[in-house]
């Protein structure tokens, strides 16, 4: 499988062979409560405690969604903490039944936890009231209601939320999946819409649910977009939509070449190609302004270009290129054969061919 490169994250951990990482901006989080608790007179090690065994929490709520979806043949590429809350990267999302049972398990695991804590702290008599607020009581208070407070949470029916899709996939059931998931992301918008409205002009302004709000709304504009053109490009493959006439390179051009190719038409990244016509690499835009900024203009193509390029076959199905197009460290998908290029996909190339083949 693919490492997923993902800039700005810290890897903490593999549980169950999924790597989980951390968003650095998590560290502001951290920083942020540290403050909240000085303030408010708690030390701040408690703070801390308590905001690492609500993430825990939330770990385990993701690693419910990783270990459903691998029930049903589905691969969690990642774990990712961010401030906000956690995400479950799967390398596809089925539908139906399926995604379902994956969106819910996450909920039903901060439902188990709660009710789990709720028979420990009645067998250690532990008291169950808002007001103490210090000690293990005062922690196990806050655990619980933050376990609650997960799972609602998590059950609002907007996208990105369990609860959209959950929605979506009852939805799909009765009105197939395109007529749902426009449905689920204009109620995601709207429910939103609202969230933001609150925030603003609710008791005390509300910096962390308005930031959720946009989330919410950019997160269901993102989900309905994707879907529609996952349903354009469904039953298609690589070979129809993919570019045939490519300026390719050769190892021992030079950057300066390549600049010069890269500034005449409106190609922007070039497969290598050796004398014997195999793929030797990709020198996508990145790779070529790092080369330059690294070796200079006299370097070879060969110094600055990628060469962990992982070629797509003709009959690949374009879904599938989608995805790697958005997962890829690449901005090209390079298409090969036994006997060498036969083509190239670019993310912008795609979305003109979508555009094209949606008003045909
Ligand atoms: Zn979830």
């Amino acid at each position: 499988m693919r490492a997923p490169r993902r800039s700005g994250t810290l890897q903490l951990g593999v549980i169950s062979g999924i790597p989980v990482r951390v968003h650095f901006s998590f560290l502001l989080l951290v920083l942020l409560v540290g403050l909240w608790g000085a303030s408010s007179g708690q030390p701040a090690w408690f703070a801390v405690l308590y905001l690492g065994l609500i993430f825990a929490c939330v770990v385990l709520h993701e690693l419910g969604h990783a270990l459903m979806a691998r029930r049903y043949g589905v691969q969690t590429e990642e774990i990712v903490l961010t401030p906000i809350g956690g995400l479950a990267r799967l390398d596809r999302m089925p539908s139906g039944v399926a995604e379902l049972m994956i969106a819910i398990a996450g909920p039903l695991v901060n439902l188990a936890l709660a009710a789990l804590l709720l028979v420990v702290g009645l067998g250690l008599d532990l008291p169950l009231d808002p007001t103490i607020q210090e000690g293990p009581a005062a922690l196990y208070g806050l655990l619980l209601l933050s376990n609650l407070a997960l799972f609602a949470f998590n059950l609002l029916p907007a996208f990105p939320m369990d609860g959209g899709r959950i929605l979506r996939s009852l939805l799909s059931l009765m009105v197939g999946d395109d007529e749902a998931t426009r449905f689920a992301a204009l109620l995601g918008q709207m429910i939103a819409a609202l969230l933001a409205l609150l925030a603003i002009f609710g008791p005390g302004q509300n910096l962390v649910l308005l930031l959720i709000a946009l989330f919410v709304f950019f997160g269901a504009g993102q989900e309905a977009a994707f879907n529609r053109t996952r349903s354009l490009v469904r039953g298609r493959t690589v070979g129809e939509a993919m570019m045939v006439r490519v300026g390719t390179l050769a190892p021992q051009d030079s950057l300066e070449y390549a600049t010069r190719l890269f500034l005449a038409g409106s190609q922007r990244d070039f497969p290598v190609v050796d004398a014997w016509g195999r793929l030797a690499g990709l020198l996508d835009r990145n790779a070529l302004l790092r080369g330059l900024v690294e070796h200079g203009p006299d370097a070879a193509v060969l110094e600055a270009m990628a060469r962990d390029v992982e070629p797509a076959a003709i009959d690949m199905p374009l879904e599938e290129a989608l995805r790697r197009l958005h997962g890829e460290p690449h901005a090209a998908l390079v298409v090969a054969d036994s006997e060498g290029l036969v083509g190239m996909l670019t993310a912008e190339k795609l979305s003109q061919w979508i555009e094209v083949i949606r008003r045909l």
